[in-house]
């Protein structure tokens, strides 16, 4: 049965898809064939097309990638900061099962002893807020690169969909690294090597991430100065953040702190 008008906001129907809400036109009666093909088989797998398609592209090519959202090739794409949301709960996740693997101290830490009040707070606050804190990357990011790489003429929230998109390439290579290098310590590769060499690789991302956006707006010495300041910015943004943050659960006397908060 065919409807002319769209069964879900009830405007007219003039093509395959409804010019109001943008849902399907053919609703037929959910039979077993369409249940398995249209419903089951065809939703998972667009999903996960989508899904795999934009991990791949914040992975190999961020810049461009952000690049071709912000100019409207949008369709393919996955939603950038759901995606994030996911990755986030992927990464705490294999971070727990590196443990699994990882910990050969072989005691149970049930109940962490904090250093004074101040570290106890600091670790709590950070653990709880991990996913808002992770994201502030977004609005940093983004405000840091709209002030240095001016000649696209893109305005924040243009900047936002990037670094969005270097948020997700960061979130997945320390999931991909949480995944393998638990499983290179029977290789007896030292958590602390591995925790080094994942942050090298993630610096070396962010940079090949602002050079494959905006590279070919500057000469290379521009665009690698840039990114330096970026860094320096973003540094002082996060000490900044760190120290009211620090300030608040001190009382603002400061003094020392020891946390672990994503242990
Ligand atoms: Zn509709």
């Amino acid at each position: 049965m065919k409807n002319n008008i769209c069964l879900n906001c009830g405007k007219k129907l003039t093509d395959k898809f409804c010019s109001g809400c943008g849902q399907k036109a053919d609703t037929r009666r959910i039979t077993f064939k369409n249940l398995l093909y249209n419903d089951v088989i065809q939703g998972v797998f667009n999903l996960e097309l989508g899904i795999l398609y934009t991990a791949k592209q914040a992975l190999l090519r961020p810049g461009q990638a952000a690049l071709d959202y912000i100019a409207g090739k949008r369709k393919r794409f996955y939603n950038i900061f759901y995606l994030i949301l996911l990755t986030i709960g992927a990464l705490i996740f294999t971070n727990n099962m590196g443990d699994l693997f990882g910990d050969q101290s072989g005691e149970l830490v049930t109940k962490k002893v904090y250093l004074n009040e101040a570290s106890e707070k600091l670790d709590k606050i950070i653990s709880q807020k991990r996913n808002i804190i992770l994201f502030l990357f977004v609005p940093f990011a983004a405000f840091n690169s709209f002030v240095l790489f001016r000649k696209k003429k893109l305005n924040v929230s243009e900047h936002s969909i990037l670094s969005g998109m270097i948020l997700l390439g960061i979130l997945l290579l320390s999931t991909l690294g949480n995944i393998y290098f638990p499983l290179n310590n029977f290789l007896n590769f030292s958590a602390n090597i591995a925790s080094l060499v994942i942050t090298a690789i993630i610096i070396m991302y962010v940079w090949y991430g602002y050079f494959n956006a905006f590279g070919g707006d500057y000469s290379n010495w521009g665009t690698t100065y840039r990114i330096m300041l970026f860094f320096v910015l973003l540094c002082l943004e996060i000490g900044v953040l760190f120290l009211l943050v620090f300030g608040y659960v001190s009382d603002w006397k400061f003094g020392e702190v020891r946390i672990t908060p994503f242990g």
